[in-house]
């Protein structure tokens, strides 16, 4: 595992990056849009979404 963390590539994998509370899968949306519930998951259609965290490093 890389060490080094690159602005660039946590903007990408983290910002607007949700995770389904139900099944686990990784939904990049609005966080406006996500808050008013009009984003579902595309795997089991919960609107149970929460940010995924960064890691501790
Ligand atoms: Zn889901």
């Amino acid at each position: 595992m890389a060490k080094k963390l690159f602005p660039e590539a946590m903007a990408r994998l983290y910002a607007r990056m949700f995770v389904c509370k139900v099944c686990k899968s990784k939904i990049r949306a609005d966080p406006a849009k996500v808050r008013l519930g009009k984003v579902k998951c595309r795997k089991c259609k919960s609107k149970a979404l929460r940010l995924k965290r960064k890691p501790a490093v």
